[in-house]
């Protein structure tokens, strides 16, 4: 059995009252629900600062690597994170794919120096809704993780959330049926076992995420190869994630 596992992506959003605050009280939502691995993503900056106090695990929203040092002017490296004692990070978010250009070599590369550097890496993968339209989803997601698996030592799995993020159901409301998430979490769950044998496949945890909200956090979680979520917009809501923990 693996365990659930919830990330609250806030990407570029919250005061630094309202942040402190949002993690002071779902920190203490991850105390009353160990059963879970929570992990906040906070806005970058903010990462020092609520370091500095007790509470669930912290992630950044990105990372600059392989190198530790260097003229990366606006980048934060591992050394940077693991200073702070970060040890979560999410890699290849389609928003830093589409709006930063960060193409699959790039990706790959901070993720394999993550891994190496022991750090949880939650590797987004997902297709646009015209590459699902032509019938491509699968095949595109296979290629968005074929060329990690090909670089990972299989130690490394456990250290690897898969985050299966649909472009088109980021922010927009939208979800893919429960039929078209099993299918893809099953898909992305041969996919591991075919690269890495049994049991450095097992440990490799696939989430969901895209609109996942306190209503449709339920349903989905059921569903077999739905090892947890990748929370954007409701969990920026203290209500919102209490549900959706609860609903895992
Ligand atoms: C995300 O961007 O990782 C995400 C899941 O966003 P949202 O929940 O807002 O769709």
């Amino acid at each position: 059995m693996r365990k659930k596992i919830v990330g609250a992506n806030w990407k570029m959003n919250l005061s630094r009252l309202e942040a402190e605050s949002l993690y002071h009280k779902i920190s203490i939502l991850g105390e009353a629900n160990t059963h879970v691995d929570l992990v906040v993503f906070p806005p970058q900056p903010f990462l020092g600062l609520l370091s500095r106090s007790s509470g669930v695990a912290l992630g950044a929203q990105n990372v600059y690597g392989p190198e530790f040092f260097g003229a990366y002017t606006g980048e934060t490296s591992l050394q940077h994170l693991m200073d702070l004692h970060i040890q979560h990070v999410i890699i290849g978010h389609s928003e830093r794919r589409m709006y930063f250009n960060e193409h699959s070599d790039f990706i790959d590369s901070k993720a394999i120096a993550a891994l190496n550097a022991g750090f949880q890496v939650f590797f987004c993968c997902g297709e646009s809704m015209e590459i699902r339209e032509n019938g491509a989803a699968t095949s595109w997601v296979q290629a968005q993780l074929t060329s990690l698996f090909e670089q990972m030592d299989p130690t490394m799995c456990s250290a690897l959330v898969i985050a299966y993020e649909p472009i088109w159901a980021i922010g927009t409301g939208k979800v893919p049926s429960l039929d078209e998430i099993t299918a893809m979490h099953g898909f992305i769950r041969g996919l591991c076992e075919q690269h890495f044998e049994s049991p450095f496949s097992d440990a490799i945890r696939i989430i969901y995420g895209g609109s996942c909200t306190a209503d449709n956090a339920g349903a989905m979680a059921q569903l077999p190869n739905v090892d947890g979520f990748l929370v954007g917009g409701a969990s920026l809501s203290y209500s919102s994630m209490e549900e959706i923990i609860a609903s895992v």
